[in-house]
């Protein structure tokens, strides 16, 4: 048993210093893995070279329905639901290598990666519980993530019909 729970200890180990390498919150780190507090406060000063911040933790599913975010945010849980289909991962290991193939493709074109690592899996919880779900454009096809109270027959997504301030060069919309 001491041999089992000493392997466990250091998977969890490596998997909070993966998560703090991708830029992941304390409170992720404290709901996906077993380890106790003081612990992963250490961990984090360590391998961050800083204290974590202290500031609340995005709850809300609104911003994962504004213009921009909303196509990361598409972007990032497609890969996740096919790595989860695909291959037998558990959730955490499924939201870090998506969150990685995410960060490459937004990088290769040359976008800045809007999704941290910590929406991205507050994104993963909000579908989860049913919040929030992949609806298919009725133009593209393509799934985008959606309240699940929208109606989803006529959803056109940001890409088909991106708001009309998105046009008008990099001030416009690509913030907001
Ligand atoms: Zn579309």
């Amino acid at each position: 048993m001491v041999a089992r729970s000493l392997l466990d200890d250091s998977r969890q180990l490596q998997r909070a210093i993966a998560l703090i390498g991708l830029g992941a919150r304390l409170q992720l780190l404290q709901s996906e893995t077993s380890l106790p507090y003081e612990r992963l406060l250490k961990l984090y000063k360590e391998v961050a070279g800083r204290s974590p911040s202290k500031g609340q933790l995005p709850f809300s599913t609104d911003w994962f329905i504004g213009w921009q975010p909303n196509i990361h945010a598409s972007l990032f849980f497609n890969i996740y639901e096919y790595l989860q289909k695909a291959s037998a991962i558990d959730e955490v290991e499924a939201l870090m290598k998506a969150y990685q193939l995410y960060v490459a493709e937004v990088s290769t074109n040359g976008v800045e990666p809007l999704l941290s690592i910590t929406r991205a899996w507050r994104l993963v919880k909000f579908v989860d519980s049913g919040m929030l779900c992949l609806t298919a454009c009725k133009r593209c096809g393509g799934n985008f993530i959606n309240h699940s109270y929208e109606l989803s027959a006529n959803y056109v997504c940001g890409l088909c019909e991106p708001p009309a301030r998105a046009g008008k060069g990099r001030r416009g919309g690509l913030i907001h």
